[in-house]
């Protein structure tokens, strides 16, 4: 602001001075210096000027309020020196190098941070977006900006406008000129004293802890570092664990299931069920779920209307594990007595061996959950699989955990890519049917005024949900097919959050802001007793309560029991979680 300022303040000055009442104006102060000192000195602030705008301009785009005269405060000294004559040629190479570079750093702050809250409504130190940075590989990375790139030519390009136009400008820095400087050419007081308060204010910017750190250069350093921490702070919860263990241990839970038991949770990832055909779609994408569910009947129970509360990973998995319960402020370092049981560990104290199968290769996630199982599978570790990353390579590990006979109780853990961006890897290549002829989803997109990229986004995200459902009931086939007959097997599928692909908005990925970011499909088929009725699989569901009736499948009796968050039992009474998207009804 402090720079844009200044170009206003010379303005009214330079009217002022047009003024003929206004008497101090009458003495001609400059008209009789004969160099060109005032010529240089306008363009040394129309330097400043362009440069501070320019600045000014993608700082308001990230930040807001206050924040924006907090950082352009913090630019200014540095801009100000535009105004500062210099008499060496290299000196002024070297600042206007310096003023570039200074002047980018702000502008890459602002379009980075515009790009997260346009994106996600998110800052950059939010818990969202700092776990996502955490939790990314480099192979994850290159997928998510393979999926965004045209956000990122579109900043990119912003960014290139503002380089050219700061470089052009910050050349045009004041020269001392000695021939000038002979005669008396002093700038106007007023001008003298702006410059003198900006810098007072910049030196208290500086001086002030809170306010220094908004400078991109401190924000960014203490960002990474909070990344490394979080990193660091994940890579060996071995200790939490321990304590889970022993805090599942006390708790003492019961298996009441005489006889072998195999329960399957298979979570998912990104899947909207507004794009299973099994939830009633347009497009055929759920072919063999909806053979299962002719087959099934009233074995099977389709939750109609089931919701995530978190629309990324990380907290959907943890409200899942601990029962949607809240945690203790910083539950990680500190003791953890008063938090939340962990699921996994409640089902080996009552004497389950747990598998955790999983195709994707997430640090935070393995950690805080699938260590807790006794057998760990991360296929997508494998070096040399021949596919990046479909889901269908985890289908012979289950198999091997079915065919396990040293065990009577079994709760098997699988965690799929399922839709997660970039879409067009979630499917085998030439295994896209939505492609080629205009259908009615198509038809409808384009009357929504969907762009073209969107619905091709589209047709990939149903190619991989069709791809989706050969695996998921193949995860059903197995489990309904396993052990002998009378055996007690039950399995759950849902998807950790929803994706948005153009259903309400003109965008496709992870969606915070949009109830697609939460529409996730759950489904339960159970080999005895008849599951919920037709009107039963109305009831809303909750994702967090997930941990709720899992324990019921699993048949585990425990102190901490809640019968009206089971969504299977009789005494269920649905409560409608907090989200960040008003929901009209959780009802449809
Ligand atoms: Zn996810």
């Amino acid at each position: 602001m402090a720079p844009a300022a200044v170009g206003a303040l010379a303005f009214a000055a330079h009217r002022r001075t047009q003024n003929p009442n206004a008497p101090s104006t009458r003495i001609p102060r400059l008209t009789s210096a004969p160099s060109d000192a005032p010529a240089s000195r306008g363009n040394a602030l129309l330097a400043c000027g362009v440069v501070g705008a320019t600045l000014l301009a993608l700082i308001a785009l990230g930040h807001d309020g206050r924040r924006i005269a907090q950082l352009a405060v913090l630019a200014a000294p540095v801009v100000l020196w535009l105004a500062w004559p210099l008499k060496s040629a290299r000196m002024r190479r070297v600042r206007t190098v310096l003023v570039w570079l200074w002047a980018m750093g702000f502008a890459l702050d602002g379009a980075v941070r515009a790009y997260l809250l346009d994106t996600y409504q998110a800052a950059p130190d939010g818990a969202m977006v700092l776990g996502a940075a955490a939790n990314t590989n480099a192979r994850e990375s290159t997928e998510y900006l393979w999926m965004h790139w045209r956000s990122a030519v579109v900043w990119s390009a912003a960014l290139a406008v503002a380089g050219v136009l700061v470089g052009m400008f910050a050349r045009r820095g004041a020269v001392f000129d000695a021939a000038a400087s002979s005669v008396r050419t002093r700038s106007p007081f007023w001008l003298r004293s702006l410059v003198l308060v900006l810098l007072l204010v910049a030196c208290v910017a500086y001086a002030s802890k809170p306010w220094r750190r908004l400078h991109p250069a401190i924000f960014w350093a203490g960002w990474s570092q909070s990344v490394h921490t979080l990193r660091a702070a994940w890579a060996d919860q071995e200790k939490v664990r321990d304590r889970a263990m022993a805090q599942a241990r006390a708790i003492a839970p019961v298996a009441l299931q005489a006889g072998p038991s195999t329960v399957v949770l298979v979570i998912t990832d990104s899947i909207n069920r507004d794009n299973m055909a099994l939830y009633g779609y347009g497009r055929p994408t759920t072919p063999r779920l909806l053979a299962h569910k002719a087959q099934a009947g009233e074995q099977m129970a389709v939750l109609k209307n089931a919701w995530s509360v978190d629309a990324s990973t990380l907290p959907a998995l943890r409200n899942m594990f601990h029962f949607g319960l809240p945690h203790a402020e910083n539950a990680e370092n500190g003791k953890d007595g008063d938090n939340p049981p962990h699921l996994l560990a409640l089902a080996r104290a009552a004497g389950y061996k747990v598998w955790w199968i999983s195709n994707h290769d997430d640090l935070a996630i393995e950690q805080q959950h699938a260590r807790f199982a006794d057998v760990v599978d991360m296929v997508n570790r494998t070096p040399g699989r021949a596919s990046a990353s479909l889901d269908g390579e985890i289908l012979d590990c289950v198999q091997e955990a079915f065919a396990d006979t040293s065990t009577d109780r079994k709760l098997i853990v699988v965690h799929l890519m399922g839709a997660h961006p970039h879409y067009s890897l979630r499917f085998p290549e030439n295994a896209n049917p939505f492609d080629d002829d205009v259908d009615a989803v198509e038809t409808g997109l384009v009357k929504d005024g969907r762009s073209a990229w969107v619905r091709r986004f589209r047709q990939e995200y149903d190619a991989a949900l069709l791809y989706h459902d050969f695996v998921v009931s193949e995860l059903l086939q197995q489990t309904r097919t396993a052990g002998k007959p009378d055996e007690y097997r039950a399995w759950m599928y849902l998807s950790d959050h929803g994706q948005e692909v153009g259903h309400g908005s003109d965008r496709a990925g992870h969606s915070p802001s949009t109830a697609s970011g939460y529409r996730i499909p759950a489904v339960v088929w159970r080999s005895r007793e008849p599951l919920l009725g037709g009107a039963a699989q109305q009831q809303p569901f909750r994702a967090d309560w997930t941990g709720w009736t899992l324990m019921d499948l699993l048949k585990i009796q425990w102190s901490g029991q809640m019968p009206e968050r089971n969504v299977l039992g009789d005494a269920y009474r649905w409560q409608a979680p907090k989200i960040p998207v008003a929901v009209e009804s959780f009802s449809r």
